[in-house]
């Protein structure tokens, strides 16, 4: 039998697959972790890292409210990788392959992991300026178009992941996940969890049996624990009967209180998720941004849409371009707002049209640049939609 979140999370799963290979959406750009990679950078020079969007921000803000709201119910219900992991293990204990349960003192020690993952990562990535991590990143691996970027190194630990995920209940998300050390923080401050009723309870300890995060529902009146990821297989483990009901519950932290639907759980983690979402593309804030000399108080802006402006790199070779000091040299101070990704992006460029206007920039963007330091002869990899260097407008 599919329970609510075996629905929601194999619902969730399908539209990232559709998303990513068959609408060839940038994946990295909608990874809540991508936000936590980008904040140090974004705060320093205002853009993001490699391609990465200002959507990673509208995410994460998301799923964290959403940890403030249901706990980790983002790893049990809408995250790929905890999914895939569990949905393993599930099919191999159908196959009669025995569950490997670690002792509690070894499943707090290797907790630990994450956060060393989390530092680690954050402080590399900080230090070189580029998603360093990327290339020996599982998700991306298993989840993006990836091309050359990755090492193998990545199938490695995805190959790890699988293979440990049939003999153990989500071994990723427990020990080693850098996300879930950050939502460990935020699920502290939950304001709903699972309560347990002592007068109702016949200690079978079934709860913590059927949890796949070892914690021992059975002997605590709440669960505090930040890793609880509000599955509901405790409360549905529960057992209850006419004349005395079952003694879990999922609810506000208030005591006696009803007991709550795990509906309401999902509608709230998808209104958060989902709201993010559409936050992004209502509040089109640009992931790079540069700005050139000084503008006056009478400025133009152009906006064009640009082939080729993948990423950071290429924005700053679009920034190359147009600081250019030969023939085709944008006069006047500019300033530059792009939406860097796949396929044609979306570029602004503001400039003083007492000094320069929208050829001029046209031109300084397409055209070859010789480089009198070097010799060297720089062709453009940008083509702008509409325009024909030659001259022509184009349909
Ligand atoms: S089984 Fe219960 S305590 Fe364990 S993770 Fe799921 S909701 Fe939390
Ligand atoms: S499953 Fe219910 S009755 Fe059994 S130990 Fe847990 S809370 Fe008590």
């Amino acid at each position: 039998m599919f329970g609510t979140r075996r629905v929601v999370q194999a619902c969730f799963l399908a539209l990232v697959l559709v998303g990513v290979f068959a609408l060839q959406a940038n994946c990295e750009r909608w990874c809540p972790f991508g936000g936590v990679e980008a904040i140090y950078t974004f705060a320093v020079e205002g853009n993001m890292l490699c391609s990465l969007g200002v959507s990673n921000f509208f995410i994460l803000g998301g799923v964290l409210l959403a940890t403030l709201l249901v706990r980790r119910a983002f790893c049990g219900y809408l995250c790929p990788i905890g999914a895939i992991s569990e949905w393993l293990r599930r099919a191999a204990q159908r196959c009669g392959v025995r569950e490997f349960r670690v002792s509690a003192p070894w499943d707090r020690a290797l907790s630990l992991f994450k956060y060393a993952v989390l530092v680690v990562v954050l402080v590399l990535t900080y230090r070189a300026g580029e998603l360093v991590f990327r290339a020996f990143d599982p998700c991306y691996a298993l989840l993006s178009r990836h091309g050359e970027d990755i090492t193998f190194w990545a199938y490695a630990v995805s190959g790890a992941i699988v293979v440990s995920s049939l003999v153990v209940m989500m071994p990723f998300c427990r020990w080693a996940c850098p996300l879930a050390a950050v939502l460990n923080v935020f699920a502290r401050f939950g304001v709903t969890g699972i309560q347990r009723d002592e007068q109702r309870c016949h200690d079978c300890g079934q709860c913590a049996r059927k949890c796949p995060m070892q914690i021992p529902v059975d002997g605590v009146q709440r669960v505090t624990a930040s890793r609880c990821i509000a599955c509901f297989e405790c409360v549905t483990a529960c057992p209850s009967s006419r004349s005395r009901p079952a003694a879990l519950r999922w609810g506000p932290w208030v005591p006696r209180g009803r007991r709550w639907p795990q509906g309401v759980l999902v509608t709230i983690l998808l209104l958060c998720t989902f709201s993010a979402v559409a936050a992004s593309y209502l509040i089109p804030i640009p992931s790079f941004w540069m700005r050139h000399g000084e503008l006056p108080r009478q400025v133009e802006t152009v906006q064009l849409r640009i082939e080729d402006v993948t990423c950071r790199g290429r924005a700053n070779l679009l920034v190359y371009f147009l600081q250019r000091d030969d023939l085709f040299a944008v006069r006047g101070g500019w300033q530059l707002a792009a939406w860097p990704g796949p396929g044609w992006s979306e570029v602004h460029v503001t400039f003083d049209p007492a000094q320069t206007d929208v050829d001029a920039i046209r031109q300084a963007i397409t055209e070859p640049y010789f480089e009198r330091d070097t010799a060297y002869w720089r062709m453009s990899p940008f083509r702008i939609e509409g325009y024909d260097p030659l001259g022509l407008e184009l349909e």
